[in-house]
């Protein structure tokens, strides 16, 4: 495939990189914006390097200087890998895998020196063969913080993960904190030139003006919401005037291989950018929970996930 337009993240290198052909990436935090399109002209990947979360707090700042999102592990499967494993263990055995035996028994037959090496062949084994069902023993909940209603609507769209949203019927919004804590602020609102799923554009409007617009409209919206509460009308029909943009908080759990699907459809490169920023912070906090799991999925993703 040829790669035209700017392709510097197209090859992988000190400035971080994406293979449109394995869907891999790497990051350089300083990158703002790249792109790189096939000559049937789809964009394959856009600001790709955008709101790097890079002091590890879980924060994701913005070029504004305030925070955009915030993933946390909130709390998850102990000894997720050993489940696996356990549960693996017992597909091809007869012997009880059960918590009694102890798992150095339980994967003697496994080959390799030690115990870690042992688990490594078995989770390699199953993830080469596309033996996933063991992986849907262990599972996480995530706290997502502040990202926008419409990343919420693409991420609740996934069937096997349970979800708990800030519900705008119980929560009143205040139109005295300051905008961008309450609204998202896209990058294309400052860029001076942007890559859609189009292609590479300069904007015409300039930056501060957009900038301006978007702070206006924001403002109309929360300053007319709160008139409608202050008046007495319901939380839940005033939240009508809110917009697409406006900040949600959200917990979710899911099991590692619906996770890893999740992970395959939001991390592509022509999935939007939040979500897309969302799904690489989520991965980061999975690899801290299964790491061989997760570093194998990131260095193969996307997974194929059925045999
Ligand atoms: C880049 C991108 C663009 C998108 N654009 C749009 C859009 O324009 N409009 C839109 O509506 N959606 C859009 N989506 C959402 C997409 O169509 C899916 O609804 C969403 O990603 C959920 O993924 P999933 O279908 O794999 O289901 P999940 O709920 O994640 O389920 C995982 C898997 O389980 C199986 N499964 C689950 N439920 C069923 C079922 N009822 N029947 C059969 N199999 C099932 C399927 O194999 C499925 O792949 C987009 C998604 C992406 C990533």
């Amino acid at each position: 495939m040829e790669l035209t337009g700017d392709t510097s993240l197209s090859a992988a290198g000190p400035h971080g990189g994406y293979d449109p052909f394995t869907g891999r990436r790497s990051y350089d935090p300083s990158r703002t914006r790249a792109a790189a399109v096939s000559e049937d002209g789809v964009v394959l990947t856009v600001a790709a390097a955008r709101h790097r979360d890079t002091d590890g707090d879980g924060f994701l700042p913005s070029p504004h200087g305030h925070w955009c999102m915030q993933v946390e592990l909130l709390d998850c499967t102990p000894n997720p890998e050993e489940l696996v494993c356990r549960a693996a263990r017992g597909d091809y055995s007869s012997d009880w895998v059960g918590s009694d035996v102890p798992f150095a028994e339980v994967m003697e037959p496994v080959e390799g020196e030690t115990l870690e090496e042992k688990k490594r062949t078995l989770m390699d084994h199953l993830m080469r063969s596309g033996h996933w069902g063991p992986f849907e023993h262990p599972s996480a909940t995530f706290a997502v913080r502040g990202v926008s209603r419409s990343c919420m609507a693409q991420i609740t769209r996934h069937r096997h993960a349970s979800f708990d949203v800030m519900s705008l019927r119980y929560v009143e919004l205040s139109e005295d904190e300051p905008l961008e804590e309450r609204f998202t602020y896209p990058e294309t609102f400052e860029a001076d030139e942007v890559v859609s799923r189009e292609g590479a554009e300069e904007v015409e409007m300039p930056a501060a003006e957009r900038t301006e617009l978007a702070d206006e409209v924001y403002k109309r919206c929360i300053d007319a919401y709160a008139d409608l509460v202050d008046a007495g009308v319901p939380k839940e029909d005033a939240r009508m005037l809110l917009p697409i943009g406006t900040k949600v908080n959200l917990t979710f759990s899911m099991n590692a291989r619906a996770l890893m699907h999740l992970l395959n459809m939001r991390m592509k490169g022509d999935a939007q950018w939040e979500v897309r920023e969302l799904s690489e912070t989520v991965l980061e906090e999975a690899k801290e929970w299964m790491p061989y799991t997760f570093d194998r999925y990131e260095e193969r993703h996307p997974q194929p996930l059925s045999p």
